[in-house]
């Protein structure tokens, strides 16, 4: 894909903040870039913004992003250390049969802002990516991904940047009131992901 030329990270953030290029935009209130550090050597990608991140404008914030930290914590690293951000950046809602829930991204949203995603990671240029979720790791690892059998697996993305995918630590939080047991296995997971992700990205490159 040929990315559209930008001289800077405040440029390219400037010009997603009025992108109209899928559906989402009509529900947002306003685009959610990443945040975080812009030279970190991992990078999390989750798969769309919360509505608290809608009013907020920064990724991972609310209940879900108390949780992260505290995973973060246990993993022996913070968002100041990282980059996190989505692969569809505009908060949408559906109705579903309990009412108005978050509306999942679909490809051809995730092919929209597939531009905003490259152009993080051309900036940030991250050495490791790790995935929360299935979803971004369809679009980042193979669409075919599944987290179930490949969760933890480790690949070399076309640009050098090294890339493998755990579970969405939102799911994690909300499985704690349905499966108290499941939910600890998902959480153990989740912070020996993070650590490997945060060790691997801090490892020498070989010679
Ligand atoms: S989700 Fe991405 S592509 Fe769609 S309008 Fe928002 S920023 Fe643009």
């Amino acid at each position: 894909m040929q990315l559209p030329f930008y001289s800077s990270f405040d440029e390219v953030r400037a010009e997603a903040a009025m992108c109209r290029a899928c559906g989402r935009a009509d529900q947002r209130q306003q685009v959610v870039m990443g945040a975080g550090d812009p030279d970190a050597d991992l990078m999390l990608i989750a798969e769309y913004p919360s509505q608290t991140d809608d009013s907020t404008g920064q990724p991972y914030t609310g209940p879900a992003g108390e949780y992260l930290d505290e995973l973060l914590a246990f993993a022996g690293t913070d968002r100041s250390s990282i980059y996190i951000t989505n692969v569809v950046r505009c908060y949408a809602t559906e109705s579903g049969r309990r009412g108005d829930r978050i509306k999942p991204s679909t490809r051809t949203e995730q092919h929209a802002c597939s531009t905003w995603t490259s152009l993080e990671i051309q900036f940030v240029r991250p050495r490791v990516i790790l995935a929360l979720g299935a979803p971004p790791a369809r679009v980042l690892i193979d669409e075919s991904f599944e987290l179930t059998d490949q969760r933890g697996t480790w690949m070399t993305r076309p640009d050098g940047v090294e890339v493998t995918a755990t579970f969405q630590p939102a799911y994690a939080m909300r499985m704690k009131s349905h499966d108290p047991d499941r939910a600890r296995e998902i959480e153990s997971h989740l912070i020996n992901d993070i650590r490997a992700a945060v060790a691997r990205s801090n490892a020498t490159p070989p010679e």
